[in-house]
């Protein structure tokens, strides 16, 4: 066991979101620790699709990033069913980026400026007089849960055996393309090839990164997924884009789905962010923004309301969260819309450019109608 040890701010997870709250904290003048299981670079099941507001956000230096780590400008996209006919929509300018996930991660928790206790598991959460106690020798004054989907922390504040029907399965692979392979292989980088499951409780998805392949399918609900998948990467091989026998093995995550289920965010001294708070866009999936927006949003917070971390103090965390993603709904939903609906109108929206472009990409997956966050 380490050493005793003490801070002001704990966060659980060193991912996007836990390292942005930190960045967000570096001038508060608090005692901030990163406390992850996983020592970095590590990776995390994910497509590494970023839009151009992570970066403005976090004010990276794109130039600086790209010189050794993977940077793929992406200005147009492949769409379709799966199995079904596909358009091509073009964008003057790079709309998003590519990264690779073991770097980007790595890069933002070694710029964040806090402390960091890695390849350290979270195991347990004791109320103190002053704040909390972590692992029996950590002391925090506060505590943030950002440990993703499968957070520790937000289990302590959640009730684990509530149903869930928020959330999406997803499996994910990413491989180093040979110069034969990339010959083999029809997608291009700067291309994503975006296709729906033909009874649209999912989607998945084909994507080149200076190199290296991600392919990979999420889905609403424990069913079908590996069937879903399975028909996907035989119809890549059978349309010759992507031959079956490049591909690796496919690992398994998950992720909540924003405003369809109540999630508790807030305790005394305690928050959640990023999908530990459930965060994702559900429309897209896309969580990195929601995770460093709320990051950013948490770390403003504390700086404000610093020494007292109520939970009425820590109300205007979650009041700022429900303005910018929307409201939670009183009781939980299924989905946004009604199955026969969407497969109705999915099949014959998607066919059609303006759709593709208006709605589907510049909307649910670009997100180009959200402000830019607004910090305090
Ligand atoms: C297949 C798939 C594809 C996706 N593609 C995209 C995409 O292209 N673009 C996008 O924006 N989003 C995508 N997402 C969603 C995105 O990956 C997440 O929303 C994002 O990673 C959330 O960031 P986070 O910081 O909240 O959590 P995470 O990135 O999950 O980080 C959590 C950290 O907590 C640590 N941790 C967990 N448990 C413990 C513990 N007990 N003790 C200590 N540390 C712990 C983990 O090691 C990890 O480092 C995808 C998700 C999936 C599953």
């Amino acid at each position: 066991m380490s050493e005793t040890d003490s801070c002001d701010v704990l966060i659980v997870g060193g991912g996007p979101g836990g390292s942005s709250c930190a960045w967000g904290l570096r001038e508060s003048g608090l005692d901030v620790l990163i406390l992850d299981k996983a020592t970095f670079p590590r990776d995390k099941v994910c497509a590494g699709w970023i839009t151009p507001a992570v970066a403005e956000l976090l004010e990276l230096d794109l130039k600086d990033y790209s010189h050794g780590h993977v940077l793929q400008p992406i200005s147009r996209f492949r769409t379709g069913l799966i199995g079904g006919s596909t358009l091509h929509t073009e964008y003057p300018e790079t709309v998003s980026y590519g990264i690779r996930r073991c770097e980007f991660d790595h890069y933002l928790l070694q710029r964040c400026g806090a402390r960091a206790r890695l390849g350290e598991s979270f195991q347990s959460l004791e109320r103190t007089a002053d704040g909390w106690l972590v692992n029996g020798n950590l002391s925090a004054k506060m505590v943030i849960g950002a440990g993703g989907h499968f957070c520790p922390v937000a289990r302590e504040i959640n009730d684990k055996h509530a149903g869930d029907h928020s959330v999406v399965l997803a499996q994910e692979t990413e491989v180093q393309l040979t110069p034969e392979q990339q010959q083999r292989c029809r997608v291009q980088p700067d291309t994503p090839e975006l296709y729906f499951c033909r009874d649209f409780k999912g989607y998945a998805w084909c994507f080149l990164k200076d190199g290296y392949l991600n392919v990979g399918i999420g889905r609403e609900g424990e069913k079908q997924l590996s069937t879903a998948r399975d028909e996907f990467t035989e119809y890549l091989d059978r349309e010759q884009r992507v031959p079956r026998d490049i591909l690796g093995k496919f690992k398994g995550h998950a992720y909540r789905l924003y405003g369809l289920q109540k999630r508790t965010i807030i305790d005394d001294a305690l928050l959640l962010i990023g999908d530990a708070a459930g965060l994702a866009s559900p429309q897209s999936g896309e969580g990195i923004r929601p995770a460093i927006e709320s990051g950013l949003m948490a770390a403003d917070v504390l700086q404000n309301c610093q020494p007292n971390f109520d939970k009425g103090q820590l109300q205007i965390y979650q009041d700022r969260l429900l303005e910018r993603f929307g409201p939670w709904p009183d009781e939980p939903a299924h989905s946004m819309l009604p199955d026969v609906f969407r497969q109705f109108l999915g099949r014959q929206l998607m066919g059609t450019q303006w759709f593709t472009r208006k709605v589907l990409l510049n909307r649910w997956f670009l997100q180009q109608h959200l402000p830019p966050l607004v910090r305090s």
